[in-house]
């Protein structure tokens, strides 16, 4: 019985680290302007659209931008 409780334990911790590491990938994903392709884009609100995406070098507002 004590041996099924660790084992459980165990894989309890494994989800943790598959969570954690799902988060460090998702947080590596950058945005790419479509006009420009530069990197320098950060969220912009649309108001009632919804997310979009401003690009500061060419000055792109968009819904469209590249996830790499
Ligand atoms: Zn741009």
């Amino acid at each position: 019985m004590v041996d099924t409780m660790e084992n459980d334990k165990e894989l309890d911790e494994i989800e943790e680290m598959i969570l954690e590491e799902g988060k460090k990938n998702h947080s590596k994903i950058s945005l790419l302007c479509p006009v420009c392709n530069s990197s320098n884009v950060t969220y912009y609100l649309g108001g009632q659209i919804g997310y979009m995406y401003h690009c500061k070098d060419c000055g792109y507002i968009g819904a469209l931008v590249i996830e790499t």
